[in-house]
């Protein structure tokens, strides 16, 4: 009796699957390590419903000064392929894949750009350009097609569809931006994390609450007070707070500059759930949106 009720649950989940649009069956999907939101969110586009993807750090996670768990540790043993950032935004990576003992080939998304060099220090937010993203997509496509040869048309479709909405995001994100004049086109943030975004969409960087590319930097009170300094001297009126980063700072500088701290951005990470970025195509809508609108008044 009670095998016979698991036989008809087995054969009714089956059936259920078997509804699905071009169903492909958990054990045939490639397992595919992702090593922060952003990241992921480009890897699950290209890799639809052929990967099975586990992404370690989550949305709101600090990638730079993230802590690994055991159930990383299994993540990258059991991985096929494993997509990183690379350019110091996973520094606990080298480690954790010498200790964990995995083979999985290790793909750098940013491996292809242009990438921003400030002394002996290379800019690690490439994402906040739409134009680098849709060359992380193509780099994204050509490592899943080289491990998983038989979806080949499958990830070169979803690349297209991707690329297509990509380009419409910039294409925005370029008409928004353009309503804004030049001279407001200034940002404050609490670290240094919209370098490129800067380059492409010109944006002049006033200067950043922790005067540094990674979150982990402690500022010092002189270097605060150059920073109000500078802010008074461009007539900035709004500074910028980062879902990865405490708030606090910003505030203290705001307080003594006399300016306004918008609403927060979404920079090193998407936001969760009920956020209003949970993909990289509605984070940089909204970015752009509250930046333009907060630096307009
Ligand atoms: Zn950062």
């Amino acid at each position: 009796m009670r095998r016979g009720v698991g036989v008809s649950a087995l054969v009714l989940t089956f059936m259920a699957i078997g509804t699905l649009a071009t169903p492909v069956a958990a054990q045939n999907r490639i397992k595919v390590v992702a090593t922060f939101s952003v990241v992921g969110d480009l890897v699950q586009n290209i890799g639809g419903d052929r990967i099975d993807l586990a992404t370690l750090v989550g949305p709101d996670g600090d990638t730079e000064r993230y802590e690994p768990t055991p159930t990383d540790v299994r993540a990258l043993v059991q991985s096929e392929i494993i997509f990183e950032n690379g350019l110091g935004s996973e520094p606990w990576l080298d480690r954790l894949y010498r200790a964990s003992g995995a083979r999985a080939p290790r793909i750098r998304v940013s491996e292809a750009l242009d990438l921003i060099h400030e002394g002996d220090e290379i800019d690690p937010h490439v994402w906040h350009d739409v134009a680098n993203a849709i060359v992380m997509a193509g780099t994204i496509r050509n490592a899943l097609v080289g491990i998983d040869p038989r979806n080949a048309d499958v990830y070169s479709a979803n690349h297209n569809a991707y690329v297509t909405r990509l380009q419409a995001l910039d294409a925005k994100v370029t008409d928004q931006i353009a309503t804004l004049p030049r001279e407001r086109r200034r940002l404050v943030t609490s670290h240094d994390t919209f370098g490129y975004f800067a380059r492409r969409y010109d944006f002049d960087i006033v200067g950043v609450g922790l005067a540094s590319f990674f979150t982990d930097a402690q500022p010092s009170a002189q270097q605060i007070n150059r920073l109000v300094q500078d802010i008074r001297a461009t007539g900035v009126a709004t500074v910028f707070v980062e879902n990865v980063s405490d708030p606090r700072i910003m505030q203290r500088v705001a307080n003594e500059a006399g300016v306004l701290v918008a609403p927060q951005l979404f920079t090193d990470a998407l936001g969760g759930r009920n956020s209003p970025a949970t993909t990289y195509i509605d984070m940089m809508t909204y970015n752009v949106n509250t930046i333009v609108t907060s630096l307009a008044r």
